[in-house]
């Protein structure tokens, strides 16, 4: 039997990040992951930091979001000079294009009211971005949302929880969590490892502890296919996105386009059906991508909740068993705040209290 303080079940972006926040406390922990470490939604993901792209509204969520992307340049600096792994942040800003006149007065009233934004006509975005089309009337200017390479973020947050004592298991499943005492056994075909707290973070998987926990499944499964050209020259130098077709040029020469949408789809390969609408849309964008060469497509699964908001808090009968899961798209942005968020939970510290009650367990009980 192994002893530990904490039990992290899954070794996705979430999972490292709260091993290496509680690393740096002192606070021993196993991560057991039943594959490799961040082979599921983790590095399927194109690493965009949207605070702003993917919210429309202003609220708890938003700022949840927002205090996550202003924790990256920090974040990055210290997994650097921890670890040596970059992790290519990139703060260019995203473009937000606009074809329809509609769409236009839409951002435009956005860079109107906000100070994150700002509008520039067809002229300035094609003097900026010469390989988009011409088709476009303008483009909201996105300044702070950013991106990095989310497998390097990974990767980071495990080389630094090593650094401070954490322990990896890959292809190691966790079958069965059960209360013995004061701790938690963690079945696994390694055996039993025995640990004081237990935090749920496996994905769009952590579904089947909830059940076996006691409590209602909110997980569902999404989706999410891509594709990466190699640019033999830089095609653009922001991320592009309109509508559900994003452009994300990486520091690497990579450049990733994506990504579909399908809903309860527990399908892990990519599809011609989807590639194919991917590749339309890109090329809408930016048509010279018509020439370049593929380097390869994915597909992943986005735990999505029922509400769509991630699940972070203490089991309310179980004390000690944390749940930190359901990031959606936005689980590299989250990354760093839940990490934290985590760490305090299981510290009974308090940094960032006011979004606990917005992300509870609590809420399973009054979904319909
Ligand atoms: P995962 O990365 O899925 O990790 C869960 C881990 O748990 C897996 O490694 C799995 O093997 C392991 N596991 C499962 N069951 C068990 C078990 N019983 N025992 C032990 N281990 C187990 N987010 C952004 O912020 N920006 C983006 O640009 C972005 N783009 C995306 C594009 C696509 C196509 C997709 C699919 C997702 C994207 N996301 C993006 C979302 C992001 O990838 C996820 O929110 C995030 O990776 C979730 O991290 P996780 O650690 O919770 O889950």
């Amino acid at each position: 039997m192994m002893n530990y303080e904490v039990g992290i079940i899954g070794g996705g972006i979430i999972g490292n990040s709260i091993a290496y926040q509680l690393g740096k406390e002192g606070i021993r922990a196993a991560v057991l992951e039943s594959e490799q470490l961040g082979s599921k939604a983790t590095s399927a993901a194109a690493g965009m930091l949207g605070a702003h792209s993917e919210n429309k509204k202003r609220d708890i969520f938003y700022e949840f979001c927002r205090e996550s992307r202003d924790l990256f340049p920090n974040v990055s600096k210290d997994l650097y000079e921890i670890t040596g792994i970059h992790v290519q942040l990139v703060q260019e800003g995203m473009y937000q294009l606009a074809f329809t006149e509609s769409e236009a007065m839409e951002l435009k009233s956005l860079a109107d009211r906000e100070k994150e934004f700002v509008w520039h006509d067809q002229k300035e975005v094609l003097k900026q971005e010469p390989n988009l089309t011409d088709d476009i009337i303008g483009a909201l200017w996105i300044k702070g949302d950013g991106q990095v390479e989310p497998k390097a973020l990974c990767q980071a947050f495990s080389k630094g929880a090593r650094a401070f004592g954490a322990d990896f298991y890959e292809q190691t499943p966790v079958y069965e969590v059960n209360k013995t005492g004061t701790s938690y056994a963690l079945k696994t075909p390694l055996g039993i490892f025995n640990c004081e707290k237990v935090i749920v973070a496996n994905g769009v998987w952590s579904g089947k502890f909830f059940e076996q926990l006691g409590l209602r499944n909110p997980m569902k499964p999404v989706k999410g296919e891509c594709f990466a050209i190699r640019m033999d020259k830089p095609l653009v130098t922001k991320t592009i996105f309109h509508e559900h077709c994003y452009i994300v040029p990486k520091l690497n020469g990579r450049c990733i386009i994506g990504a579909t949408s399908v809903v309860d789809s527990w399908h892990q390969e990519p599809t011609v059906q989807g590639i194919s609408s991917l590749m339309n849309n890109a090329q809408q964008l930016v048509p010279s991508i018509s020439n370049q060469s593929i380097l390869e497509a994915w597909s992943s699964l986005r735990p999505q909740t029922f509400d769509g908001w991630p699940i972070i808090g203490e089991h309310p009968e179980w004390e000690g068993v944390f749940f930190a899961t359901g990031h959606y798209r936005n689980g590299i942005l989250l990354s760093p705040i839940t990490g934290i968020v985590v760490k305090d939970l299981v510290l009974k510290q308090n940094q960032f209290s006011r979004y606990l009650g917005a992300f509870s367990i609590n809420r399973l009980r009054t979904a319909v």
